[in-house]
């Protein structure tokens, strides 16, 4: 896999990597009958695509790529949810890859993220340039879209009514499913089981903390592990992001830091440098929850819990990309345990209590 390959700095790097069938063998809830199509050799997919993809390093398709690449090329709707880090991205890119006619100098199809960041990330994709080397006109166009529901609504409204849509994401709220009666028809559905989308590659621990004050020296305590590999801290607020880097920092620890207000070019930067590993430590809002593939990042620090169920997998599922191992840790006051134990329930997940060498899980 070039992922194990490009990570695979030292013999340490490569133990983190879980076995490739973890990555193969899910359980899917499916609407219908699917095939499942064990290899992309056997997806009827175009010559080039297919050298692109082996050039990038990618053997066998992840259990959700098996089933969805197929139905989707096929030109069905189609809803499909998988754990973060299972290669969702490289799923809706092949197929669209495939579908699009490169003699075609037109928009022919339009990718919406729910972030800017996520959306540069997927232009970025390296084999999207490489499998189709024809392809000079950007087609497939990106959207950045934040306040998503809404902003669906409104760019539908200007598609042609035949438009094929696909929806995929590791959480697939209720509203949401709930929504997509309105634009899609008879859509296929792909669906993780509930219980099975933390990542078994994930440690999840608490922290007690009491009180909100005593946050701050736990993650000072903290910081040796975060500089393992690398870290993304969480906070639920901007001011709360710019008081913890402000407090990091007068402390003398290194931290990078991120949010929505900053400017573009700014995040920009940021996301440069932390992708490189120039910088290790990131302090964020949700703006980083969902979706970004930085694979060297193993540990998530929720420093505030997540305002929702559906944020904390997006959260946790910025470590552990790809079958590699991950640890979260969640800060929690007195008054957030009962949030943390509806999460375990819900998602039927055990969240223990830190343990002394939470260091050698990562
Ligand atoms: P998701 O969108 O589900 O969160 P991504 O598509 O970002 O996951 O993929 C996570 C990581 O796994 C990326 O670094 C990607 O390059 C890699 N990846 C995706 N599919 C494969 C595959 N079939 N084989 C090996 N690596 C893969």
């Amino acid at each position: 896999m070039a992922t194990t390959a490009t990570m695979a700095t030292s013999g340490s790097a490569r133990k983190r990597l879980l076995k490739e069938e973890d990555m193969t063998k899910v359980e899917f809830e499916t609407s219908e009958e699917v095939d499942v199509t064990p290899t992309f050799d056997t997806m009827g997919l175009r010559e080039d695509l297919l050298r692109g993809i082996y050039a990038y390093g990618f053997e066998k398709p992840s259990a959700i790529q098996q089933r969805a690449i197929k139905q989707i090329i096929k030109g069905r709707d189609v809803i499909a949810q998988s754990q973060s880090g299972t290669g969702k991205t490289a799923t809706f890119s092949i197929s669209v890859l495939q579908c699009l006619d490169i003699q075609v100098r037109e928009t022919q199809a339009l990718i919406l993220a729910p972030t800017r960041e996520l959306a540069v990330q997927i232009q970025k994709v390296r084999w999207l340039k490489t499998a189709v080397s024809d392809l000079q006109h950007p087609s497939p166009v990106l959207l950045p879209v934040p306040g998503f529901k809404e902003q669906i609504y409104d760019v539908y409204r200007y598609l042609p009514p035949a438009t094929q849509v696909v929806l995929i994401s590791a959480t697939l709220p209720h509203e949401i499913l709930e929504m997509t009666n309105k634009f899609m028809t008879d859509p296929i559905r792909i669906l993780v089981k509930r219980d099975e989308l933390t990542l078994e590659g994930i440690k999840q621990f608490f922290v007690a903390v009491e009180r909100e004050e005593w946050k701050f020296d736990t993650l000072c305590d903290l910081y040796d592990t975060l500089t393992i590999t690398q870290a993304v801290i969480f906070c639920n607020t901007k001011r709360k992001v710019d008081w913890l880097t402000e407090k990091m920092r007068e402390a003398n620890f290194t931290v990078s830091s991120m949010h929505g207000d900053m400017p573009q070019k700014e995040r920009e930067s940021i996301m440069k440098e932390f992708r490189s590993g120039a910088s290790r430590v990131l302090i964020s809002t949700d703006v980083w929850a969902r979706g970004l593939d930085v694979p060297q990042v193993s540990l998530i620090i929720n420093y505030d819990l997540p305002n929702n169920r559906e944020l904390y997998i997006h959260r946790i599922g910025r470590s552990g990309r790809y079958g590699r191992k991950g640890v979260a840790i969640n800060f929690v006051k007195n008054d957030d345990i009962r949030i943390l134990r509806d999460i375990e329930q819900y998602y039927s997940t055990q969240i223990d209590e830190m343990p002394m060498n939470v260091a050698d899980l990562i």
